[in-house]
């Protein structure tokens, strides 16, 4: 595959992936909230870890991740549900398979580039350094719990 390809291809599965949310956005039905008898199920049959990345999930602070994303018109079933830690789950969005495995093997890709230090893995090192340090910057300060603005 040429780096042109690779480009059209992740275009497509961007369009495909927008024309596809904007198809079933209207007539879906609205995103039920799970019990928390659900919830526990859902800790449970996945031995309280995060399917994302295999990591322990610690109280309360992990989303039910729809295994079948609920914006490509995943089911509102307890099948459908699997634990994720919200910052995994904020990085795996609505991506379909095609498209989320093509971003691992990118993302493995690049981070064996920054290991080896190659020419593509400094750039791409000082950059990404440089926009999460922007990012963390943009995120709203949280306020002590029980403060006053
Ligand atoms: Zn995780």
């Amino acid at each position: 595959v040429s780096p042109l390809a690779l480009a059209k291809l992740l275009r497509r599965l961007h369009g495909s992936r927008n024309r596809q949310s904007d198809k079933l956005r209207k007539d879906r039905p609205r995103r039920k909230s799970l019990t928390a008898a659900d919830r526990a199920e859902v800790l449970r049959k996945a031995d309280g870890r995060c399917h994302l990345c295999g990591g322990k999930v610690e109280g309360t602070a992990w989303d039910a991740d729809h295994v079948f994303a609920h914006s490509s018109g995943g089911a509102h079933s307890i099948g459908n549900y699997l634990p994720a830690h919200k910052l995994c789950n904020s990085y795996r969005w609505h991506y379909g398979p095609e498209e989320f495995r093509l971003i691992l093997k990118l993302g493995v890709w690049l981070k064996t580039q920054i290991e080896k230090g190659t020419v593509v893995g400094i750039a791409a090192g000082e950059r990404f350094t440089a926009y999460e340090k922007d990012r963390v910057g943009r995120q709203r300060p949280k306020r002590p719990v029980g403060s006053r603005r």
